[in-house]
């Protein structure tokens, strides 16, 4: 314990979730948290990332992880010169459904005092994106605020407002090692020495599985690879490409694409959940070159979806996406012992939820709950693995 009563920290990896735990706790009255970064700040998933942030999830818990990230995101731009590219969200519903739930979307969001979404019918598609196949849909979720913004960028500023607080990023320290401190606390071992601390957080994306083993508490996930293309635009496509998404959470992976440069899009295959086929990848050594048949496969239906003639795809790049069993996030304290907390299974869409979800785990490590978000419970670790969830369907 410092001076201030408040725990000493140590931060295990410097993507979103560590950094923004970091911010968080050291804004609580943490005078002593460090992060020790295997490689450097957003050397994982963090700087892989297709960079969109939305507000148009489909159940409550996400909307307002979410709603929250938007007020973060609007400081950073605002007073830490953090680019947001506002291009806009669309989320395309093609069933009654669909329609239903993004119907509840925009009541979710008003509840928590967010009311910049819409409904589109498929004519106020058009007019925002002409080209857009509209045949098969029946109404766009769609909120002009959202849009991208880079990774490395985000971790930046999150670590600028960090370090004025006092936190101590330390680059090329990758944790090889933790033992029990005599009289609480815990000791991790990088190449260069030892480093203390009352609490240990476990943030090292998709390499939480092999840290929680070796802190003796549990965060298994795993990682699966994920591809970005990129896309050519013809100067017939004179307009802004808003972020498109098909993916509805809790159905398949479907496609996604957005404005990049001035003249180009990435999109991809989405989606909230494991895919059994993918299997987990190792991190270390996961394969960096896009498969010719994905590339095929998404080419093909991004074009069925703007269908423009010369459009050119080119391999973009890979990255892993961290995922639980459930799909959901494991944030907060263990129950065995409460002075190491989990920060991971960020999933699909950490870079924008990790900077709520960071803080939320700093919150519970701090101040014994959260304050930022309600019913954060169900994140808590200490949930059943992959192999148990299987085992009981
Ligand atoms: C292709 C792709 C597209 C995506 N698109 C989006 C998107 O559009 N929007 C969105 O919100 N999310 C997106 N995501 C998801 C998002 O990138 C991740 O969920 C998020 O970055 C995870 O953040 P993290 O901090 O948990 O992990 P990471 O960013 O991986 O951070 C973990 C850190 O821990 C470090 N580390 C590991 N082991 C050790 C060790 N032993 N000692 C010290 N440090 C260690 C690593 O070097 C790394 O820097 C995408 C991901 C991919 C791959």
């Amino acid at each position: 314990m410092s001076r201030s009563g408040k725990p000493s920290v140590a931060v295990i990896g410097a993507g979103v979730a560590g950094v923004s735990f970091a911010l968080r706790a050291a804004e609580l009255g943490c005078e002593e948290v460090t992060v020790l970064e295997r490689a450097h700040v957003a050397a994982g998933s963090s700087g892989l990332s297709a960079g969109v942030f939305n507000i148009n999830a489909t159940d409550p818990l996400n909307v307002e992880i979410r709603v929250r990230t938007r007020a973060m995101l609007d400081l950073l731009e605002r007073e830490n010169g953090l680019h947001l590219a506002h291009i806009g969200h669309l989320r395309l519903g093609r069933s009654e459904h669909h329609v239903e739930l993004l119907r509840e979307v925009i009541a979710m969001q008003a509840d928590l005092g967010v009311e910049t979404s819409v409904l589109l019918d498929p004519e106020q598609i058009l007019e925002r994106v002409p080209d857009l196949r509209v045949d098969d849909v029946l109404v766009g979720l769609w909120n002009p605020w959202d849009g991208h913004l880079d990774g490395p960028l985000l971790c930046g500023a999150l670590v600028e407002r960090a370090e004025a607080l006092g936190v101590k990023i330390v680059p090329k320290q990758p944790v090889e090692a933790w033992r029990k401190r005599e009289g609480g606390g815990h000791v991790l071992t990088t190449p260069e020495g030892e480093h203390a601390a009352d609490v240990v957080v476990n943030a090292a994306g998709p390499w939480a599985t092999r840290m929680g083993e070796m802190l003796g508490a549990a965060l298994p996930l795993v990682s699966q690879v994920h591809d970005v293309i990129k896309v050519k635009l013809p100067d017939t496509v004179d307009y802004t490409v808003p972020m498109v998404q098909e993916a509805i959470p809790g159905e398949e992976a479907a496609i996604y694409f957005r404005q990049d440069g001035p003249d180009s899009l990435i999109g991809g295959e989405h989606t909230y959940s494991v895919i059994e086929e993918l299997g987990s990848a190792d991190p270390d050594h996961y394969r960096k070159t896009i498969p010719w048949e994905t590339w095929e496969e998404v080419a093909s239906r991004i074009s069925a979806r703007l269908p423009v003639d010369g459009l050119g795809f080119e391999p973009g790049w890979t990255g892993l996406y961290p995922i639980s069993a459930d799909g959901r996030p494991i944030i907060g304290p263990y129950e065995h012992d409460e002075s190491i907390v989990a920060c991971g299974g960020l999933g699909a869409d950490g870079v924008t939820a990790g900077i709520t979800l960071g803080r939320v785990a700093a919150e519970w490590a701090v101040l014994g709950e959260p304050e930022t978000i309600g019913g954060a419970e169900v994140l808590l670790p200490d949930r059943p693995t992959l192999a148990e969830v299987k085992a009981e369907a």
